[in-house]
């Protein structure tokens, strides 16, 4: 077999003005960064990447990649390990955590290329396609772009929408179930209302916030405190009947069996671009799945697809409007959500994406 050595590190990073001003229960922003990553072996190229600060790529140049550079593109694992390790003084979780896993993410879309498999095929699947949910609903949108956007999933078919409350860091709830009146009205009886609030309310004001929506069926309820508050999550889960769910910043497998043994969420959440990668994703996957968890992928949906699929307990993946957008804007290969789930192509090897470089040449600003 040829050489499989990792021989090149490289990285760009694209900032991209977002549609409209979003805004969730405790942050706003008009721009979303992409940290891209590619690792190259025996003339191939796999690509990764991360939502987050262009301080990302200079933990990958500055660090990272002499870890990995040698390595073989077999050993993701071996790789994934021992950046672990070279970035331990700086602190796993947040920016170095978020650029071992774009990494990772590199690596495993290079082995499948090397290989000439999808990633679903060298994961092995559970079934072809996983289910979507539709994303996004910020507080800063007004009734008409609300509906709009929730509308346009329903007609795409997709049987689940999730929009942000807590507005104002749980200020303002009368405006909160405003709009969830308005969301369920826009979407009828037969389509799933989730709800995230980002850590924005108190515990016992999630649980009156969820009373006072009792006819609206809400599913979902995301991050109703927040997810460093083990205690308050569990006691929300108590008295709501909505399915609590966290882990959106889970680093490492300790992380998310802390959360499964406080009995804080009735679905785990984790997200690959923050959680050491595919590896780290298939980890957390397996560490609720002992729990009797269903694990959720969080946003960056083109980097969950194919993972998702390799796990039974793979629930849905969220359908984020922000960065959907973004992936549609840079990369060939996007998935379609129509009839709610998407399905990997058999025929693309790697993560199945195309970066379009020119395309993204005038969003580059590192
Ligand atoms: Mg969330």
């Amino acid at each position: 077999m040829a050489d499989d050595s990792v021989t090149a590190v490289e990285t760009s990073v694209y900032t991209i003005p977002t549609d409209a001003p979003e805004a969730d229960g405790t942050l706003s922003w008009d721009s979303t960064t992409l940290v891209l990553v590619s690792v190259q072996a025996g003339g191939v190229t796999g690509l990764g990447y991360t939502y987050g600060p262009p301080a990302c790529a200079h933990v990958v140049r500055d660090t990272l990649a002499a870890v990995v550079t040698g390595v073989s593109a077999m050993d993701v694992p071996a790789a994934a390990g021992a950046m672990r390790d070279a970035v331990r003084n700086m602190g796993y979780g947040g920016v170095a955590g978020y650029a071992c896993s774009a990494v990772d993410i590199a690596l495993w879309d290079l082995k499948a290329r090397l290989l000439g498999l999808p990633l679903q095929a060298l994961l092995g699947a559970t079934r072809p396609q996983v289910e979507v949910y539709g994303s996004g609903g910020f507080v800063s949108y007004g009734p008409d772009r609300l509906r709009d956007q929730l509308a346009g999933w329903v007609d795409d078919g997709i049987g689940r929408v999730k929009i942000k409350i807590g507005e104002d860091r749980g200020r303002n709830p009368r405006r909160d179930l405003d709009r969830m009146r308005q969301a369920r009205e826009t979407i009828g009886e037969d389509v799933e209302l989730f709800v995230d609030a980002n850590g924005a309310y108190s515990a016992a004001q999630a649980v009156r916030v969820m009373a006072a929506a009792s006819d609206l069926d809400v599913r979902w309820l995301e991050e109703p405190v927040s997810s460093d508050d083990l205690e308050g999550l569990a006691m929300v889960r108590r008295r709501v009947s909505a399915d609590v769910a966290a882990g959106e910043y889970a680093t490492d497998p300790h992380y998310v069996r802390r959360m499964c043994q406080a009995g804080a969420v009735d679905c785990m959440q984790a997200d690959a671009t923050r959680c050491g990668g595919i590896t780290g994703w298939l980890e957390a996957a397996a560490v609720a799945g002992a729990f009797g968890l269903d694990i959720s992928a969080h946003c960056a949906p083109h980097v969950h697809a194919q993972a998702a699929t390799a796990v039974r307990t793979g629930r849905h993946l969220e359908w984020f409007h922000d960065h959907v957008r973004i992936e549609r804007m840079l990369f060939d290969g996007v998935l379609d959500p129509h009839g709610g789930v998407v399905t990997p192509a058999s025929d693309w090897p790697g993560l199945g994406l195309v970066f379009k470089a020119a395309d993204a040449e005038e969003y580059r600003v590192g």
